[in-house]
């Protein structure tokens, strides 16, 4: 197998909804279509990283050994005194001008409206900035960490010193619509701490999507370990797939923006040469799939007269001209769970026993490592319960 990938947070979603559009964006590297939101994202980002960049504090808090990559951003303010005065609003929409990205927008009247919103949203930042005047100790920082042994890697906007002298992990969102539910449930954000926590020695103390549109900090707590957990789980499952080559496609709500339709397997049309044969088989398939389901119907009527005529006649076998059949009991448990599952819980076997479903359940009658006693006590809440179908005959006597 391949060596484990390095994971970003957008790879590991690209390969958590699709693998092929993974393939064919990281592997083949095939290019998306601009977007205008894209386009505008990326040239708020831009502004905005440069207006904060020279009021980073120096040294702030101290980077871990090797593993830290420290930028020259982290070192750009003052070791010490009074913070440096971040620069006027003229100064920002100079940076915002000079960063703007044209490509993606359908039309020029479009253009014009992102751009214009981008000067109301990045006026109302400056003043907010400057109020609150928060403490950056880093911007666009690259960070590489492991996560359950999966390289992971990612650049996280800003990162601020909180009142506590722990951190602040925020990532910026120019997007219409985001809610607190948002940031509760990021991956993405969770990925950043665990990057943070590996490259400083300080905790992350608050996870936060800055909403750009809004102003509005959507501030959560720090992750729990558990949270960590699973989504190390999750992430070594991108990366088991990856490294097999697995690039299958998977077709949901993602494929409506995908640009690679037109090379997907989901989505690409017959060539016309194979079309008719392509409809014969489909068809004929279609016909099967009905006879069946007529078969079935059938069956299960005949089914049952014959178990109607077996009990009546008191006959087990029947003969056919070509073929014999013969009844067959199938043994099933019942359990009530109002009686088993607390039975099962005291003596801790809740799990073993999936929950009380019925199989694994009758599975512990037949398991020496439970005692007899309570083996008898389960059997006896539970009913078994005999079903009869009719299977052509092995052992014909005659
Ligand atoms: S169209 Fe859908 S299934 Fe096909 S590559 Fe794109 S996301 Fe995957």
């Amino acid at each position: 197998m391949a060596a484990a990938p390095t994971l970003s947070y957008s790879g590991f979603r690209a390969y958590a909804e699709c693998p092929l559009r993974w393939k064919f964006l990281y592997l083949d590297h095939l290019r998306e279509k601009p977007r205008s939101f894209f386009s505008f994202g990326r040239s708020v980002h831009a502004a905005l990283e440069r207006f904060v960049a020279p009021l980073v504090a120096e040294g702030e808090p101290p980077a871990k050994g090797a593993g830290g990559q420290r930028t020259l951003r982290d070192f750009s303010g003052p070791a010490s005194g009074p913070s440096p005065a971040p620069m006027d609003l003229a100064g920002l929409l100079d940076l915002y001008r000079a960063e703007w990205v044209s490509e993606g927008y359908l039309s020029a009247q479009e253009e014009q409206g992102y751009f214009d919103l981008g000067i109301d949203l990045l006026t109302r930042f400056h003043s907010a900035y400057v109020r609150e005047a928060p403490r950056p100790v880093a911007v666009e920082k690259d960070l590489r960490a492991e996560l359950e042994g999966v390289p992971i890697h990612g650049i996280v906007d800003r990162l601020d010193r909180t009142e506590g002298g722990g951190l602040e992990v925020l990532d910026y969102k120019t997007s219409k619509e985001l809610s607190l539910k948002d940031a509760q449930v990021s991956d993405q954000l969770t990925l950043y701490q665990v990057l943070v926590e590996q490259n400083y020695d300080r905790p992350v103390e608050s996870l936060t999507l800055y909403h750009l549109r809004s102003l509005s900090a959507l501030r959560t707590p720090r992750r729990p370990p558990e949270a960590i957990q699973d989504l190390g789980i999750r992430l070594g499952e991108v990366s088991d797939g990856i490294r097999s080559g697995h690039y299958e496609p998977r077709a949901g709500p993602w494929c409506r923006w995908c640009d690679f339709r037109p090379v997907c397997p989901e989505f690409k049309e017959v060539p016309a040469g194979s079309r008719d044969r392509v409809a014969a088989l489909v068809d004929r398939y279609a016909e099967l799939l009905s006879e069946r389901r007529r078969a079935r119907q059938e069956m299960e009527a005949i089914n049952e007269e014959l178990e109607g005529l077996a009990r009546s006649l008191g006959v087990h076998r029947f003969r056919g001209r070509n073929l014999s059949l013969h009844r067959q009991a199938r043994r099933s448990w019942r359990f009530p769970p109002e009686a088993t599952l607390p039975l099962l819980r005291a003596h801790d076997l809740e799990s073993r026993a999936g929950g009380g479903d019925p199989e694994r359940t009758a599975a512990l009658l037949r398991d020496p490592e439970v005692p007899a006693r309570l083996r008898r006590e389960l059997a006896g809440q539970g009913k078994l319960e005999l079903t009869y179908t009719w299977e052509p005959d092995g052992n014909d006597p005659s």
